[in-house]
């Protein structure tokens, strides 16, 4: 056995009702004035924060988008200097949390995140920004929130076809860190914990989205998915969706939820310990079609068909996806993967080999 292993130095509030905590947060990092961040959809619950923080509420700062625009980020920070603000507060997905990123990283500035997707960026040191169209992606430790409050009630008003895709794309993470080349045993077991607590509460979640032990399970499991994401390096599926996504525009978390199950299965023969963790975490004796049947239960589109592909875009994906390739266990050949693209396409069951 021979890795390394470099723990991300970060304060983890969980539990329902914590958001309460956030006055004292703030004081704990010195923030006296707290530029506040949402998006315009959630920008009631800005303010809902922006009452409870009270004295130290420096600015409010409605307007994150996704893909953190660069002019969007020097907005903000325009507001944040006229009102002398010594600090982040952002609330929301992986949106608002990636416009304080931005800012943290121009500034230094300490960071209180109380995220409210599954899509973990607060555990993450890593910033994706765009600029005249152009997305970039940067790690740096001055990005990394110091202080992250998970409260689940927060997440009772998330809709279905957030919720699904967002916990897949988290599931993701996961998978993909069992089988990363800088794998290491405290992460992989960070991993299966997030499967198991995201397979188990996504299907009733689906059900009844204020079901709150589910929704308790699934922010766990979130949490966990973003600290493997932040950790290790990602392989052929995050490979493969960027190449989807970036290529036919098609939505980022939809492509992800549908995806793993076949990228899960094109590792199938060369991954066996992470085959066996994901089978585990799931209660299933094939990973991949445990995770297709998961899919079934909560994902939103379940075909690449169903999301307008055809099959000459599918020679194209699997032309872009072996160029620069990322490490992955199996090769990434274009016939593999244009087979992998193939039964995406046709969403049929991931078959053993
Ligand atoms: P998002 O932040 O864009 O949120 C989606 C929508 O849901 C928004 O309109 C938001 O206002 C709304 N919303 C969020 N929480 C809600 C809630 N509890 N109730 C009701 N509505 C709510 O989406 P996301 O999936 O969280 O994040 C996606 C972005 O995060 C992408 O830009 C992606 O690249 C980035 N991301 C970055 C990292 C990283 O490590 N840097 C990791 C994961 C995702």
């Amino acid at each position: 056995m021979e890795f390394v292993y470099n723990a991300l130095p970060a304060r983890v509030i969980f539990g329902s009702g914590t958001r309460e905590t956030v006055k004292d947060e703030l004081a704990r990092l010195g923030i006296k004035r707290a530029l506040v961040l949402s998006t315009a959809d959630q920008s009631s619950t800005g303010a809902q924060f922006a009452a409870m923080i009270e004295d130290r509420l420096g600015a409010v700062y409605p307007g994150a988008v996704m893909h953190t625009p660069v002019d969007v980020t020097e907005s903000a920070m325009l507001q944040m200097r006229q009102m002398d603000c010594d600090g982040i507060l952002a609330v929301g997905g992986g949106s608002t949390i990636g416009l304080g990123k931005a800012i943290a990283y121009r500034t230094d500035l300490p960071q209180v995140v109380v995220p409210t997707t599954y899509a973990g960026s607060e555990m993450t040191p890593i910033l994706g920004q765009t600029e005249k169209g152009l997305k970039t992606t940067l790690r740096s430790e001055k990005v990394l929130p110091e202080t992250v409050i998970y409260d689940p009630e927060l997440t009772k008003t998330l809709p279905d076809f957030i919720s699904g895709p967002s916990g897949m794309n988290a599931i993701a993470h996961a998978v993909e860190a069992l089988y990363a080349e800088d794998r290491n045993p405290i992460i992989s077991m960070m991993a299966e914990a997030s499967i198991k607590a995201l397979g188990e509460a996504l299907p009733p979640l689906m059900k009844d989205g204020s079901d709150m032990e589910a929704r308790e399970k699934a922010l766990y499991g979130a949490w966990l998915a973003g600290a493997c994401l932040g950790s290790v390096g990602m392989a052929i599926h995050h490979k493969i969706c960027h190449t989807l996504g970036g290529t036919f525009d098609l939505n980022h978390a939809n492509v992800h939820s549908l995806m793993i199950a076949y990228s899960t299965a094109y590792n199938r023969d060369d991954a066996p310990e992470a085959m066996a963790a994901i089978a585990r975490a799931l209660g299933t004796d094939d990973a991949a079609g445990g995770l297709y049947d998961l899919l079934q239960s909560v994902g939103q589109v379940t075909s690449l068909k169903e999301m307008g592909l055809s099959e000459a875009d599918l020679d194209k994906a699997s032309e872009l996806a072996v160029q620069n390739p990322y490490y992955n266990p199996r090769p990434v050949t274009k016939d593999g993967v244009r087979e992998m693209l193939q039964a995406a396409f046709e969403g049929r069951r991931p078959t053993v080999s």
